[in-house]
């Protein structure tokens, strides 16, 4: 046992410091010329994406970026919403692109996705991103597990060496993440819904993060003593509380750190999309960023 509660990881002060930094480049960005811009594209009315486009909306306006939504009707075609995409792709002020996801059941998601000019494609989800995060090389990444990383760092959690469990093999969150973990140099366990005996991977591994959807999973005597807990999990139990994939209590008494839902990786996923935009932007403005050496939040 690790014989007190664990340190919790303060995800709203990691984002928060991300944003600071984000603002200055785009101040910089800016007075060259280049004010970085983002298009997030929203396909019908539905209610949950309403809000996450807001939220979207509001970060990328205080980041100082030139921030518009297109919203179109949920009966939109394939073909108009990959015209749509074109237009963004062919505009110049554009230096990140958003499609909104869930899309319309009618709408193939992944023809959207390769629509996308890769260097516009700040949710890293075109397959040249894809393949340049599996070759190591230079492109935009995912959001949500770049945001589990820059937690880590921005937190004293090194990755170098350490056995990571990443719970959940999703494109989105667990692939990308595990990924990252192993180009960090991590010994990556990726656990999934057909992994046996998910308790002993846990209790192996020093690093555990859980990208599961499924509340309370994560039992607190799975955690090896100091371990640390990244819960990706975003659940609404039946009172409508917001959880995560690990029971947090439990795992406080057995973890040295872990991050709460809400306020722990959530917070930082916005902050990435501002980072990977403002990096899109410069880089097609052929704009050498410097790389500020991560700050503890
Ligand atoms: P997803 O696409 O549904 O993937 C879930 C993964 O969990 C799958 O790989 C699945 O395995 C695995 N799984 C399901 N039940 C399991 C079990 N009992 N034991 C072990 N693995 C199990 O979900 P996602 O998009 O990756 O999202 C995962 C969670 O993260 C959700 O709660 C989501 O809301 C949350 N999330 C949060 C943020 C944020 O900003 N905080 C962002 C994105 C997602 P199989 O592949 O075998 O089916």
């Amino acid at each position: 046992m690790s014989g007190s509660a664990a340190r919790i990881i303060d995800g709203k002060a990691s984002a928060a410091l991300v944003r600071a930094a984000v603002r200055e480049t785009a101040l910089h960005l800016t007075a060259r010329g280049h004010r970085p811009g983002l298009a997030v594209v929203l396909v019908g009315e539905d209610p949950a994406s309403q809000v996450y486009v807001r939220n979207k909306d509001r970060a990328a306006s205080e980041a100082g970026f030139d921030v518009r939504t297109l919203r179109l009707p949920a009966t939109t075609t394939q073909e108009e919403l990959e015209r749509a995409v074109a237009g963004l792709n062919a505009d110049a002020s554009v230096h990140g692109i958003l499609v909104q996801l869930p899309l319309p059941k009618h709408l193939d998601a992944a023809r959207v996705v390769c629509a996308l000019d890769p260097a516009k494609d700040v949710d890293g989800l075109h397959p040249q991103n894809v393949a340049a995060l599996m070759m190591g090389a230079p492109g935009l990444f995912p959001c949500t597990p770049a945001g589990c990383i820059e937690l880590c760092d921005r937190n004293d959690i090194p990755l170098e060496g350490r056995r990571v469990a990443v719970i959940g093999r999703s494109l989105l969150v667990g692939k990308p993440l595990a990924l990252m973990c192993l180009a960090r140099n991590a010994t990556v366990t990726l656990a999934h819904s057909r992994t046996r005996d998910l308790a002993s991977v846990v209790r192996e591994s020093e690093i555990v993060v859980a990208a599961v959807g499924v509340a309370g999973l994560v039992r607190g005597d799975w955690i090896r003593p100091g371990a640390a807990v990244i819960d990706v999990g975003m659940n609404r139990t039946s009172e409508g509380k917001l959880v995560g994939d690990v029971c947090f209590d439990e795992a406080m008494a057995r973890a040295g750190a872990i991050t709460p839902v809400p306020g722990g990786v959530g917070p930082m996923t916005i902050a990435m999309l501002l980072k990977n935009t403002a990096a899109a932007c410069a880089t097609l403005c052929g704009i050498a960023l410097e790389v500020a050496a991560p700050r503890k939040s």
